[in-house]
């Protein structure tokens, strides 16, 4: 097998799906990861060190790498979260953050574990994706257009939450939604569609400004369920 990124190395590496940083910073102190399916009839409590798959060659690793450096940075400096919403983030590198979270979507694309069953692309899509971040090129604004929702909760540290990602269709578009670290990450893919101005102001801008909302987990409603099976359980202590 080649790798997927440049198709030329066969010499391939483990890679984390999700980047090593979600689980990192909470390594040292005891606790559990919330790992949460969108069927409610399986929710999961787990404590694991994340989707490793042998995937990507060095070199493209080592370019993931530095994407996820830059944005792991961000998350521990707090740079991302405020005190009052929304938060208006400048200064962005447009570049290592948008590459960082198209890397996230097309590693996802790719995996065979079930936990990213549902992020599923449309093949001439997934190319186009391949080519960007085999070129390290970030693309447009509205190609694989970049959201970040801070999560909230008053029942457990969403830092600690991640949820099984799922593509979720639009009008003329599809969005590949993500929870981990403590966000919401939404990928946006128009597909070639121009969406409007009102749409795109919500995403990440080429001069690296990025308007984060919040939300408290008990507002997302693709959760609801779960959420109230796991309270019955007594599985939310914080
Ligand atoms: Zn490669």
């Amino acid at each position: 097998m080649t790798c997927p990124i440049c198709q030329q190395s066969d010499d391939l590496c483990e890679s984390h799906i999700l980047s090593k940083f979600v689980y990192k910073p909470l390594k040292e102190e005891e606790g559990h990861f919330y790992v949460l399916s969108n069927d409610p009839e399986r929710p999961t409590y787990t404590i694991q060190g994340g989707v490793i798959e042998r995937l990507l060659c060095l070199d493209c690793e080592a370019k993931r790498n530095r994407w996820e450096t830059y944005v792991a940075n961000k998350i521990h400096r707090g740079d991302l979260i405020c005190s009052t919403y929304p938060h208006k983030v400048e200064g962005l590198d447009y570049a290592r953050f948008k590459l960082f979270m198209m890397s996230t979507l097309f590693m996802a694309s790719l995996s065979n574990d079930e936990m990213f069953a549902s992020v599923t692309m449309r093949p001439d899509r997934q190319e186009l994706l391949r080519q960007l971040l085999d070129k390290e090129n970030p693309g447009s604004r509205e190609d694989f257009a970049c959201m970040l929702w801070a999560l909230t909760s008053s029942e457990l540290d969403t830092r600690r939450l991640i949820i099984h990602p799922v593509t979720v269709p639009g009008t003329g578009a599809v969005f590949h939604r993500f929870v981990f670290a403590g966000f919401m990450w939404i990928v946006g893919d128009f597909q070639g569609l121009q969406p409007s101005t009102t749409v795109l102001d919500r995403f990440l801008t080429p001069q690296g400004s990025l308007i984060v909302n919040k939300k408290d987990i008990m507002d997302l409603e693709f959760l609801t369920d779960t959420f109230a099976e796991f309270r019955r359980l007594g599985k939310l202590d914080k």
